[in-house]
């Protein structure tokens, strides 16, 4: 089944421009010129990655990146024309999968795509084998529970609101418990090779998912801290 891309371009020539070559690449595509369609397409569609501009009418790509995050988990590439919005892009308000710097060429912007396809596609394995493995839908540890076909965590059996990244983040430690993972690896694996920030990325989102879980966040039972390492789900 080829993958479906969500085009968010306003400029129209540049729209088309990125239709046809991601076209040729094989993908499924669907377009949208501004923010509010852009909103509808995106739920309807339920594209693997959204390719999304910042200026756009009616509501701009930080909006509409703001709310989808909120619904999906789909990958999103921004493009930005300024540099000064970089700092939005990738930051946590928006937390963009990655993004482009207009003019960019075809070929980076290929290249960019297939990378976030390929990540998306290596978490969705990595998930669909400790399925295989538990052979139940459930991961258990204790008052913690995380239903991996709804995506959903529960705690004392109420289930508990989690970003997509967090959500993705526990996960990938729940799938390594009692092991040391670095910052750099959690951050390679659950934000993707191509991420523009930091470890402290992974940080902030620990401290995010302590307050969630941990029967006290300032005394993590859960996720602790491995000093000068990293992190260890302990369960
Ligand atoms: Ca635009």
């Amino acid at each position: 089944m080829p993958e479906k891309i969500l085009i968010v371009e306003d400029e129209i020539a540049l729209q088309d421009a990125l239709a046809y070559n991601l076209k040729k690449e094989g993908y499924i595509i669907e377009t949208s010129g501004d923010g509010l369609s852009a909103l509808e397409a995106a739920r309807k569609f339920n594209p693997d990655l959204i390719v999304l501009d910042i200026m756009l009418p009616q509501m701009d790509g930080f909006e509409v990146a703001r709310i989808l995050r909120r619904e999906m988990s789909t990958a999103i590439l921004m493009l930005t024309a300024r540099d000064d919005e970089i700092d939005r892009v990738v930051g946590l308000e928006v937390g963009a999968d990655d993004y482009l710097t207009k003019p960019f060429s075809m070929r980076e912007l290929i290249a960019r795509v297939k990378a976030q396809l390929r990540r998306a596609r290596l978490l969705r394995e990595e998930m669909g084998k400790s399925v295989e493995e538990a052979r139940h839908e459930t991961l258990t540890f204790d008052n913690l529970t995380i239903n991996l076909t709804r995506r959903e965590v529960l705690l004392n059996e109420n289930p508990i609101q989690l970003k997509p990244k967090e959500y993705e983040l526990l996960l990938f430690l729940a799938e390594h418990r009692r092991q040391m993972l670095s910052r750099e690896f959690i951050l390679e694996r659950v934000w993707g090779w191509d991420f523009i920030g930091d470890s402290r990325t992974v940080d902030v989102h620990v401290r995010w998912l302590r307050q969630k879980i941990e029967e006290n966040s300032s005394e993590p039972k859960r996720i602790v801290t491995v000093r000068g390492g990293g992190y260890r789900f302990e369960g």
